[in-house]
């Protein structure tokens, strides 16, 4: 596949990146636009474009970003209280770069995972 993603690129090393975990399969950095206090994206070194292209042979790396995630939520301090991760997978599920990636997400309460869907659009 096509491999010049914004996050290709920080896994080359060609833009920078925050940089708070790496190993054999994952890479993880904080998010540019951090969205709570703790912002990480866990990403696979090796490039898929999304949940809707996974094959077997990531599900070495698809485990991995789960133990990557509560090994930097711990690092983070915010594993007792609770985080939150997300995959969000193409056009509706608001997909912006197309490079598999995980959402690392905590620091505050949350919320609700949506919105209120009383817009009658549930
Ligand atoms: P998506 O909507 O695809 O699930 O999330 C993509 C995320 O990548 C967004 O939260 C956005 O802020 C983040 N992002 C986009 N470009 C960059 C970048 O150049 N560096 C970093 N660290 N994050 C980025």
């Amino acid at each position: 596949m096509s491999d010049d993603t914004v996050f290709s690129k920080i896994l080359r090393g060609e833009i920078p990146a925050d940089i708070v975990y790496r190993d054999d399969l994952v890479t993880a950095f904080r998010d540019i636009e951090q969205q709570a206090p703790t912002h990480v994206l866990i990403v696979p070194n090796e490039p898929v474009a999304s949940a809707a292209e996974v094959e077997p042979r990531h599900e070495a790396a698809l485990g991995r970003m789960f133990t990557a995630a509560r090994a930097i939520a711990e690092a983070e301090g915010i594993a007792e209280d609770g985080y939150r991760l997300i995959v969000n997978c193409n056009d509706h599920g608001g997909q912006e770069v197309y490079h598999l990636h995980m959402h690392l997400l905590g620091g505050r309460p949350l919320g609700r995972m949506l919105a209120h869907v009383d817009d009658g659009e549930a």
